[in-house]
């Protein structure tokens, strides 16, 4: 066979061999290595294999070019992995054709999608939260991921929100109020776990300082409210309306003109922190919505919050008058006048729609986060929050998660 392979080849011949515990080359190798490249024994007489040349078996040959067309076609390739990029597709192509399996983009893990039904299926209602409304509107990848168990276990930032969270439900419901307010804060404060070190005694001052908030922004509105209050409304969105001869891009599954289609089922569900009745508790259907926040940092934009647009919209769609809307920032430092802060300023959710514009951006909002959360492909959405996101990993727009597509 070799003097056969030897004979035939009129091009160019390539003749190899492996060496391992178990195998050597035959003597024929070491003999035709001689005498045409010279070196390949050292100075002892020991077959010197050459240095690692890859894979030589077809399939470690498709690996390596595909890797070649991935490394060519990131961000920071270099002009001589793009070149070789081009030229490991063609080989592929030609082992493609050849019917090679592996050389198939078809076939390669991540370059296709899993599944290509929707979500929710076209006419069924999309049942989302407020809270879901404002993680759409961030990355509805990330979205997804963490609620099909892309999520860390809870941090002790998480624990503690948990904690503040029942004791301003308690403190409503008990009416608790300065000191018994922290009594019962000290009561809970084992479950946080804060170790008996000089960062444990910060954090736990840190927890006080909420509690203490909590306690003056409950006594700044001493009035009846309702707490953990269970919202459900039925939607019907439709999209906006477009003026006359533009064209939009169109929501999967509507034409250009969405206003004409029969508008998007929404099921928008959660649980609203307090409902503060302004007219007493005989009047429950005018009210202020307060979302509760141990976090830090201020939303960007809170006349304009996804969360507590989505849930007047659910209210107003119940029959409440809802007055105004705001964020309690108990991990905030109280303003000069040592009040707990409150955002947007005194609970001024813009107005949707918009008296200027005519735009319904509440609606709007929501029905975006409702098509995104339910279509058959998910947007990577990138920005800030990428930097603390859970799930980069497996995010094709993030370095670490391109495996993903390769
Ligand atoms: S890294 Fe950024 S873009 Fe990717 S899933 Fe996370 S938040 Fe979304």
């Amino acid at each position: 066979m070799l003097v056969a392979a030897l004979t035939r080849a009129t091009r160019r011949l390539l003749v190899t061999a492996s060496v391992d515990a178990e195998h050597a080359p035959s003597t024929f190798f070491t003999e035709i290595a001689e005498r045409t490249t010279g070196l390949v024994r050292d100075e002892e007489g020991v077959v010197r294999p050459a240095q690692d040349v890859g894979d030589l078996t077809l399939r470690g040959l498709v690996g390596e070019l595909r890797q070649a067309v991935v490394l060519g076609h990131l961000p920071q390739a270099t002009q001589l992995q793009r070149r070789r990029a081009g030229q490991a597709a063609l080989i592929l192509a030609r082992l493609q054709r050849a019917h090679v399996p592996g050389a198939d983009p078809a076939t390669w893990a991540g370059g296709q999608a899993s599944a290509t039904a929707p979500l929710v299926g076209p006419g069924r209602p999309i049942r989302i939260s407020p809270s879901d409304v404002e993680a759409i509107t961030d990355c509805p990848l990330r979205w997804f991921l963490q609620r099909k168990g892309g999520s860390t276990p809870a941090s002790a930032a998480q624990s503690l929100g948990i904690v503040i969270h029942a004791l301003a439900e308690r403190a409503q419901r008990e009416e608790l109020r300065g000191p018994a307010l922290m009594e019962a804060f000290e009561a809970e404060l084992p479950r946080l776990g804060y170790p008996p070190t000089w960062l444990g005694r910060q954090e736990a001052e840190r927890a006080r300082a909420m509690v203490e908030r909590l306690d003056s922004y409950l006594a700044a509105v001493p009035g009846p409210a309702q707490v953990e209050v269970p919202i459900q409304a039925d939607l019907l969105l439709h999209a906006p309306t477009v003026p006359a001869g533009a064209c939009p891009a169109s929501a999967p599954g509507e034409g250009a003109h969405g206003k004409q289609g029969p508008g998007l089922p929404v099921i928008l569900a959660g649980r609203i922190d307090r409902l503060e009745l302004i007219d007493g508790p005989d009047e429950p259907r005018k009210a202020r919505l307060i979302d509760i926040k141990t976090g830090r940092t201020p939303h960007a934009d809170p006349e304009h919050h996804p969360q507590l647009a989505a849930y007047r919209l659910a209210l107003e769609a119940q029959g409440h008058e809802v007055i105004g809307g705001a964020l309690v920032l108990l991990g905030k430092e109280p303003g000069r006048d040592g009040a707990t802060i409150i955002s947007p300023k005194g609970a001024a959710l813009a107005p949707s729609p918009d008296p200027d514009t005519g735009q319904d951006w509440a609606r709007e909002l929501v029905r975006t986060a409702a098509l995104d959360a339910s279509g058959t492909a998910l947007q990577a959405r990138s920005g800030k929050h990428c930097r603390t996101c859970p799930v980069a990993d497996s995010c094709p727009v993030q370095p670490e998660g391109r495996r993903v597509l390769a």
